[in-house]
């Protein structure tokens, strides 16, 4: 983030705007709307801002800028077309420690305008940071027809219950009934011009709301291979009502950055040959806050199902009486192959697919090789990398053409996703002069020959891979 989003509070305030063009009106529109107290300096005035002093909404000085105007503002904007005179607008502001903006100069900015979407009180906010301002406007323009007008009266509508609602629950079932609230017929009703009858059933059911604190209750979700767009939208709703969340290292941080903003986050990592927290400790963790009347997300990269012990972390769940729910993800052979273009299964090549995990026990790989030799299949094997070597030797010695083509999938479906392709003899070889990030996938399969001629073309992605 290069800015702190804030919003300013203005009303009654001095504000100075310096600049008399069509853009200066805008800026004094908008400094109006927020109720600022308003001077303009500039020598003119063109036509939008000669009719608001005319009105009496804003003062005006009609002379040049000069640094006496800036004391006992508490904002100044330079919107003029001379950059000599922004500057010297920017500098005095500076000096006095006032913020200041100067209209499409980010270098003299203290702050910038976002593109705004006023449903006041409710108000949406959209900046790139400068960075493509035509992108925040059309972005906020689809904001625009996703947020109905009705939602300020429905905003003003909470704000008008906000002292009952704190005297009659406590914060946790406060924020659940909030919630609940947006579910139910309320906002409907607000946004059918009903307000009054609004108004009573809101009024209802505060006074019947039950204060106690809500149960608790743990959501296992899976969060996909790591594209967030890869999410369910149960996934994110449930996400987004999270007030505890427990991740590790598979979970992307564009995912993390989906959860409710307010949610304790804690990191349970989990690596190859590495438990930051052993499982047991997981599972009571999951339990503890769940009994404390939080709503407890627990992440899992893929599906929680797949490799993802999520059988064990429910297992304790289901023993102490905490209820619970698993939402699927999808795992990383699914992400990786589709964003790889290669079919996990196809009628001339697969007709099964097999998942298996490369991870050592004990040294050793236990995998039923003959079940893996067989022909007319794909092979997925997770966590495969450390053991990449006797995979493909193994595999070779129970039968498998040391053709067969093979393919490490390097943290898949992300913007660094890599492909490297070879055959079981090659693979290896491929891999080994290579610096290799987790997570990776191996597949192996005559499917994966299919991927130069399915890999979904994307300019970018075929770029990296080919460097
Ligand atoms: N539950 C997860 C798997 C957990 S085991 C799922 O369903 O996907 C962890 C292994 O998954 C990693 O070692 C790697 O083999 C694989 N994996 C997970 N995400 C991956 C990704 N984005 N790219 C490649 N492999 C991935």
């Amino acid at each position: 983030m290069d800015h702190l989003p804030i919003f300013f509070h203005v009303r009654g305030r001095d504000c100075l705007l310096v600049g008399g063009g069509e853009i200066a009106a805008r800026k004094a529109e908008l400094l109006l709307r927020a109720g600022s107290r308003l001077m303009v300096v500039a020598p003119e005035l063109g036509a939008t801002l000669s009719r608001l002093a005319a009105a009496g909404s804003l003062r005006h000085r009609a002379a040049s800028f000069s640094d006496a105007d800036i004391a006992g503002h508490a904002l100044v904007i330079a919107a003029t077309d001379d950059p000599a005179v922004n500057a010297a607008v920017a500098a005095a502001a500076r000096a006095r420690g006032i913020p200041v903006n100067v209209v499409d100069d980010p270098a003299h900015c203290d702050f910038i305008l976002p593109s705004v979407l006023d449903r006041s009180p409710l108000l949406v906010a959209v900046s790139t940071g400068g960075a493509a301002p035509m992108l925040a406007r059309a972005l906020r323009a689809r904001l625009e027809t996703l947020i109905p007008l009705g939602y300020g009266r429905l905003a003003a509508l909470l704000e008008r219950f906000r002292g009952r609602l704190k005297e009659r629950l406590p914060i946790a079932s406060r924020r659940r009934f909030v919630e609940e609230l947006l579910d139910g017929p309320v906002p409907e009703l607000v946004l059918a011009g009903r307000e009054a009858e609004a108004a009573d059933m809101l009024a209802q059911a505060i006074e019947g709301a039950d204060p106690r604190a809500p149960r608790g209750e743990v959501s296992l979700i899976g969060a996909g291979p790591g594209d967030p767009d890869l999410l369910t939208f149960r996934a994110l709703r449930l996400m987004q009502r999270a007030d505890v969340v427990l991740y590790d290292r598979l979970v992307a941080d564009g995912i993390l950055d989906l959860v409710r903003r307010d949610a304790e986050r804690i990191y349970v990592g989990k690596r190859r040959d590495y438990h930051a927290l052993r499982q047991e400790e997981i599972n009571q963790l999951l339990v503890s806050h769940a009994r404390a009347g939080r709503h407890v997300v627990r992440l899992k990269g893929g599906d929680p199902f797949v490799f993802g012990r999520g059988g064990e972390e429910i297992a304790t769940l289901a023993a102490e009486g905490v209820p619970f729910q698993v939402v699927p993800g999808i795992t990383a052979a699914n992400g990786c192959a589709a964003y790889a273009g290669i079919p996990l299964t196809h009628r001339d090549h697969a007709h099964s697919v097999l998942f298996v995990t490369g991870h050592r026990r004990d040294g050793g790989i236990d995998l039923d090789w003959d079940a893996l030799a067989r022909p007319a299949q794909t092979v997925v094997i997770y966590m495969g990398l450390g053991a990449i070597d006797v995979i493909c030797r193994e595999l070779q010695r129970h039968g498998v053409s040391a053709q067969m083509p093979a393919a490490l999938i390097e943290r898949g479906t992300t913007h660094a996703q890599r492909v490297l392709t070879g055959t079981l003899q090659t693979l290896p070889g491929l891999v080994a002069g290579q610096e290799i990030h987790a997570p990776t996938l191996l597949i192996v399969g005559e499917v994966v020959s299919l991927r130069e001629r399915l890999a979904w073309f994307h300019p970018e992605r075929s770029e990296q891979e080919r460097n």
